[in-house]
């Protein structure tokens, strides 16, 4: 009885964030694989990382399709962005993600996609407003939009990355979403919650007036976001 219990805190202490789930590349391909399934990326375009449990970060390769891609094809970086492992170039948007880790150290996830909707908000240069309670819980309220920057530069990592301390998704100006969990998988659905919130929001506004979730509630969902974030969850 006892052997397993010790084994479970250790596996917990070895996790690379607060969240006792340690993150592996195959939870990253893992992700890459649902996020296509999901509809949320096309082809090769979006990527996804994961903070490994030695602090180090592994990346979808550049150019490789998600149909095709197995866990050989990932790369591994620090945080500085020095390749450690991989025959394949890590993903060009590989300054977006690190920039992330570095300024969250609770953050075990990264996925940046070019969903349809949250796009359209993105080109308008439209926060998505939170109009479900949903996205307040798992995104922390609204979703802003970071300013434009030229894509692949240290300069829209550092933008995308300053949106995210209250907030696991953001609008990338003219190009699609960026969101950020404890895992790839937590990542990956915050993408979902922010692509089906910004479809809603595009269908209400055809109905009438869109209302946001009242104040009160933003705020006491808001609360339980950020105890959330803090446990790691
Ligand atoms: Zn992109």
């Amino acid at each position: 009885m006892s052997k397993p219990q010790e084994g479970e805190a250790q596996a917990s202490e070895a996790g690379g964030t607060g969240s006792g789930v340690e993150v592996t590349r195959e939870s990253v391909l893992e992700a890459a694989k649902e996020l296509l399934a999901k509809g949320l990326v096309e082809g090769t375009s979006g990527n996804v990382s994961g903070r490994l449990g030695d602090g180090t970060v592994c990346l979808t390769p550049s150019s490789v399709p998600y149909e095709t891609m197995t866990v050989h094809d990932l790369t591994v970086c620090d945080l500085d962005g020095t390749q450690l492992e991989g025959e394949r170039g890590p993903t060009s948007e590989k300054a977006l993600h690190l920039a992330c880790y570095r300024a969250h150290p609770e953050v075990g996830g990264v996925i940046h996609s070019h969903a349809v909707h949250a796009t359209m908000f993105a080109t308008v240069r439209q926060p998505i407003p939170a109009v479900i309670e949903e996205v307040v819980v798992y995104v922390g309220g609204d979703v802003p939009v970071a300013d434009y920057r030229t894509t692949g530069t240290d300069e829209l990592g550092e933008e995308v990355a300053r949106h995210l301390a209250d907030r696991s998704a953001v609008l990338v100006a003219n190009h699609g979403m960026v969101t950020i969990g404890a895992t790839p998988a937590k990542a990956l659905h915050a993408a979902g919650v922010v692509e089906r919130t910004a479809q809603i929001v595009w269908g209400a506004r055809m109905l009438g007036a869109v209302h946001p979730v009242p104040e009160e509630v933003n705020a006491n969902f808001a609360g339980v976001y950020r105890m959330m974030r803090e446990m790691g969850m």
